[in-house]
């Protein structure tokens, strides 16, 4: 594959968008591709003043959209994923040669992308409040929601469109306008949607001012990130990325009593029980722990299996492990596609570095393609059975890892799994109604995402999405976590001829 090939492709797909070849020539941002480390594109790198004058256009849009009624914003993101289904290849691909997944996992991530805007289209007519029974006569308790102001949204790179369109497509039709801080590994993918979603603006027929004020992206690295979090006129911040990242931007939204939804870092298990059915097991490990690279959220990273099961398990597992093809991502029949770039790969060596030291046996986590691709890095997914949960095996990195341990008892293996800062998502695999009940019950698993017979990654955007501890305590897509994109009102009113005051406080004048 030559550099010419891919920067041809992408500046391809981006003319179809509607985006100008000067824009990817003429900046001071290179983009590369992680397929052979090739660049693609030098894109501008925004400044705190485009900041600011984002953020000014922003408030402007707000006071225009927040008055228009709900299912109205809804027609608007109704023609959004009109606008996706018609790209959903175009823009997969463009996932595939900027992040690095293959071509089905990027598909995917549109597919999702259009499952959160049918979602929110929904939800436009249901933002419900509710009536509540009031304690004095003649009164009447009314809770409402209103839209919040202009949302930052900040993305990390393993996730490219997805992320952006679960708070994009909810915070639209809660009256909410955006500002997208996409990683500056992936900017391209943001233009790329904001030019779809403006072609829907277009459509929709707003004034003038809307399609900037509306949505906008902010291009840039952390320093860019933190202006955002400081700036007082985005009352709310939903940031996804690492703890680390999670660990600034948290304090510095809350100095200032902004409101934040974090979705951070995961380091996500599975048990695998006696009676599970291996076959089901093996499918869904192989698809968490190594799809991706491993590099999702989500990805299985600890693995604790029953000694009766576990010699059986990890032979299978090492076979498949050993087959699994690596390479190009966006090649059929590829099911591990590139590591992001070099950092990632020498945090996954300095992990396996220190599994050994601890005491694990490694399979697997070396480079591959390296002669085909010098500049990028393609690795076979490792698998360490290790002695115990060292320190190590309670850290994320952001690679194709997986820890494997030995269990006896369920308990054991539960209080093991929980036994780590973080708490995004987790799985067990058994046919025993008993152990899956408990997994799921309030003695089980610490995880927002608790799955039975399924592995931890691949969520539904139905339900809401999000971790608790380190992982941050957001929730996002669906359920009810549009109600964070909201304010909410509760008000009182009094229809009667008298003035009783709350819990029977008597507080008498003679106004005669
Ligand atoms: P990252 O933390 O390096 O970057 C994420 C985003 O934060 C980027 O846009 C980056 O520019 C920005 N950023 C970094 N430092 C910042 C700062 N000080 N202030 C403001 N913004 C800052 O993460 P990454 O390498 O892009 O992505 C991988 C990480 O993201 C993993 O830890 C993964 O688990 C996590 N992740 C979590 C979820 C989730 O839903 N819980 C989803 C996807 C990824």
């Amino acid at each position: 594959m030559s550099e010419k090939t891919l920067l041809h492709q992408t500046a391809a797909l981006l003319g179809d968008f509607g985006i100008a070849a000067e824009t990817l020539t003429n900046g001071d941002l290179p983009v590369a591709s992680p397929i052979d480390g090739s660049r693609i594109a030098t894109i501008r790198r925004h400044g705190r003043n485009d900041l600011d004058g984002m953020i000014a256009a922003a408030e402007r849009a707000f006071l225009r959209w927040r008055e228009v009624p709900a299912p109205r914003r809804g027609e608007l993101v109704r023609l959004f994923a009109e606008q996706l289904r018609r790209h959903k290849e175009a823009l997969g691909r463009l996932v595939s040669i900027e992040a690095g997944k293959i071509l089905e996992e990027g598909q995917g991530e549109v597919q999702e992308m259009i499952d959160i805007c049918d979602f929110a289209v929904g939800l436009s007519r249901q933002l419900y409040g509710r009536v509540i029974a009031s304690e004095r006569p003649g009164h009447r308790m009314i809770e409402s929601w209103h839209p919040l102001g202009p949302v930052g949204i900040i993305t990390a790179f393993n996730f490219p469109v997805a992320v952006w369109s679960w708070n994009a497509a909810i915070a639209l039709v809660c009256g909410d306008p955006l500002i997208w801080k996409p990683s500056d590994k992936t900017p391209l993918c943001s233009l790329a949607c904001n030019a779809l979603l403006g072609r829907a603006i277009e459509r929709f027929g707003m004034p003038d001012e809307f399609p900037r004020g509306l949505s906008q992206v902010a291009i840039g690295g952390a320093e860019l990130g933190e202006a955002l979090a400081d700036d007082r006129r985005l009352p709310l911040v939903s940031a996804t990325g690492s703890t680390r990242m999670g660990g600034m931007v948290g304090p510095r939204v809350a100095r200032r009593f902004g409101r934040t939804l974090l979705e951070l870092g995961g380091n996500n298990g599975m048990i695998v029980a006696p009676s599970a059915d291996l076959d089901l097991a093996l499918r869904a490990i192989l698809f968490a722990a190594v799809g991706t690279a491993g590099q999702r959220c989500t990805s299985l990273r600890r693995l604790f299996v029953h000694d009766d099961i576990a010699d059986t398990l990890l032979d299978r597992l090492r076979h498949v492990y050993a087959q699994v093809k690596i390479g190009n991502p966006i090649e059929p029949g590829t099911l591990v596609g590139p590591l992001i770039g070099e950092a990632a790969f020498t945090a996954m060596q300095q992990a396996l570095e220190e599994a050994r030291r601890d005491g694990g046996q490694v399979f697997g986590g070396e480079r591959v393609l390296a002669d085909r691709w010098p500049d990028a890095y393609y690795v076979r997914p490792a698998l360490v059975e290790m002695p115990g949960q060292s320190e190590l095996v309670g850290r994320e990195t952001f690679a194709p890892i997986l820890y494997v341990m030995r269990y006896r008892d369920l308990d054991e293996a539960i209080a093991n799994h929980n036994a780590v800062p973080q708490g995004l998502a987790s799985s067990i695999f058994t046919t025993d109604l008993r152990e899956a009940e408990r997994f799921t019950s309030a003695v089980g698993s610490d995880c927002g995402i608790v799955n039975v017979n399924i592995g931890p990654s691949g969520a539904e955007i139905g339900g809401a999405f999000g971790g608790e501890k380190e992982t941050g305590g957001g929730r996002e897509a669906g359920s009810d976590s549009w109600k964070a994109y909201m304010r909410r009102m509760t008000t009182t009113i009094n229809y009667s001829r008298q003035l009783p005051l709350a819990q029977g406080i008597r507080f008498e004048v003679d106004a005669s």
